[in-house]
């Protein structure tokens, strides 16, 4: 057989093998298991094209989901994961009302701004602001008709004001009447501008009638712009950011589902590590009677049959992975699962002919393993460790061992299925808690507004080696086998990561 490099066929020459080939000999793969051979290059680096569809028909400009998990996705990160272009996940290891509440907050915010800045009243006391001050710390609160956002602004009140009018004793004789503002709407760089060009620490936006909506601070201005510059968000029909949420599939995931429907949640995952069950198959059923808008993830799946029950069932994505995450034990404790390669692989081909998205749900360790999964068939990939030592992440930083780390947990762990996870692996009825998943800590990685825009090129360096443009373009040249990849020895592995030297230092960007 001749070779097919980007549509060109190469006469005479045959290396590496085709997909198909490699992933119908018996061996369950795993991302570094495998290589890809290089395509040719004909297009830059930033002409890549990685938009994406997340689910039938939710469009995502990044190929990245944050995994609902409770050291992974609260608001800060769907925010964040938003306004990169992705979108996440908030967990539902938690009370139905504190995870609706937490999709409200995320669905009213946006990137930079304070959607719920501290209001007082000008009639409250000095005393009220002090108090507040010491148990929450604040750099300026707002002064409202009502004390409250959503109400007419009458002044603004700053540690300075605090300093200079030390005897007042209402805030309405502290507070600075005299405040610049914008009209709500604009964007995070439109509000920047006018922040830094009028040199003011802090920038209300207000509506028509002038009532407070968001607040833009210095400080926030100057964390966003250290980070690559922010495209486009991800926004839905209702035109606030995209936000999903998890949940699982016992009757009392019903009310759980319609309350965050009431929050405005963008689409569901059915949360199961074995998702081909009756369970999913009858709450896929309800979900799309009672609310036919709302796009449903189910899984995980990691088998051909197992993706076609799920998309019979009316799915709108599939989630990939059995046994993959890094925190994750299921193969060792149940004997079931399959290296994530061969099941993105196995999945997407059943679900690319139905016009199925694939999420390729843990494992993900580096870019390389990005590419890897974005070019077997999947559309995004579902990171938790990836993402869990970051600052949008849930939790505090403490030092351990002289590094600066957070805590990372298997959501199938006896410490989370202790606050009641144990949901997802069926465990909740039964009297013996069985984990399937660890506790642990992963290191500081920095803001994600840093971490995802450098791995996203790093990325789009992987598509341009390969010569697919797209990743429609790679998804086609995996499809027709003129993608070549094979499977790399011990040694082969080894060569591949940085060696024989007598010391380093790893710096990802
Ligand atoms: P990671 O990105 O850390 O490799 O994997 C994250 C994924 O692992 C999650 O999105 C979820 O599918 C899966 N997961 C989360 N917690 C557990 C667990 O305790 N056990 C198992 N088997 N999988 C888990």
């Amino acid at each position: 057989m001749a070779i097919v490099n980007n549509n060109v066929e190469i006469a005479g020459l045959e290396d590496g093998f085709s997909a198909h080939k490699l992933f119908t000999q018996g061996y369950s793969y795993t991302y570094d298991d495998l290589i890809f051979l290089p395509g040719y290059i004909d297009f830059a680096t930033e002409s890549v094209d990685l938009s994406t569809r997340l689910t039938k028909n939710i469009v995502l400009r990044t190929p990245c989901v944050s995994s609902p998990m409770d050291t992974v996705t609260e608001t800060s990160m769907a925010v964040a994961m938003a306004a990169l272009g992705g979108i996440g996940f908030i967990h539902y290891n938690n009370h139905p009302e504190e995870q609706a509440e937490l999709v409200k907050k995320a669905k009213k915010s946006r990137l930079g701004f304070v959607a719920d800045p501290v209001c007082f009243k000008p009639s409250d006391s000095v005393k009220k602001i002090d108090a507040f001050r010491e148990t929450q710390g604040f750099s300026c609160a707002l002064v409202t008709e009502t004390g409250a956002v959503g109400s007419q602004l009458l002044g603004i009140v700053t540690e300075t004001n605090l300093a200079f009018d030390a005897d007042a004793s209402i805030v309405g004789k502290v507070m600075m009447t005299d405040v610049v503002t914008a009209r709500e709407g604009l964007s995070f760089e439109e509000a920047a501008s006018i922040l830094v060009d009028k040199e003011l620490d802090h920038l209300p936006l207000v509506d028509e009638n002038g009532y407070v909506v968001e607040l833009l601070s210095r400080n926030d201005v100057e964390r966003i712009r250290r980070n690559p510059a922010l495209g486009s968000p991800s926004v839905g029909a209702d035109g606030k950011i995209l936000v999903g949420a998890a949940i699982g599939t016992r009757d009392s995931d019903k009310e759980r589902l319609r309350l965050l429907v009431d929050a405005g949640v963008n689409a569901i995952i059915l949360d199961s590590s074995q998702g081909d069950s009756i369970y999913q198959r009858d709450m896929l059923a309800y979900v799309k009677k009672a609310y036919p808008g709302l796009d449903v993830i189910a899984g995980n799946v990691v088998t051909t049959y197992q993706a076609k029950n799920l998309i019979d069932a009316g799915a709108d994505a599939l989630r990939v992975g059995m046994g993959s995450g890094s925190i994750c034990t299921t193969q060792e404790v149940c004997a079931v699962g399959r290296g994530q390669a061969t099941a993105v692989y196995k999945v997407a081909s059943v679900a690319m002919e139905r016009g199925i998205p694939v999420i390729a749900d843990g494992g993900i360790a580096n870019s390389g393993h990005i590419v890897k999964a974005l070019t077997l068939g999947a559309s995004t990939v579902m990171m938790g460790s990836f993402l869990a030592g970051s600052e949008e992440a849930p939790g505090n930083y403490f030092i351990q061992e002289g590094r600066r780390t957070k805590k990372y947990r298997g959501m199938g762990s006896l410490e989370a299925m202790a606050k009641g996870s144990d949901t997802r692996y069926l465990g909740d009825k039964s009297k013996l808690k069985i984990a399937q998943g660890v506790s642990g800590v992963v290191t500081d990685k920095g803001s994600i507004l840093k971490l995802i825009p450098y791995t996203m090129h790093a990325v789009k360096q992987g598509f341009q080696d390969l010569g697919a443009s797209s990743l429609h373009a790679a998804h086609k040249n995996t499809r027709s086998g003129s993608l070549r990849l094979e499977v790399r020895t011990g040694a082969a592995q080894a060569e591949g990561g940085v060696h024989d030297l007598f010391s380093y230092e790893k710096k990802r960007f």
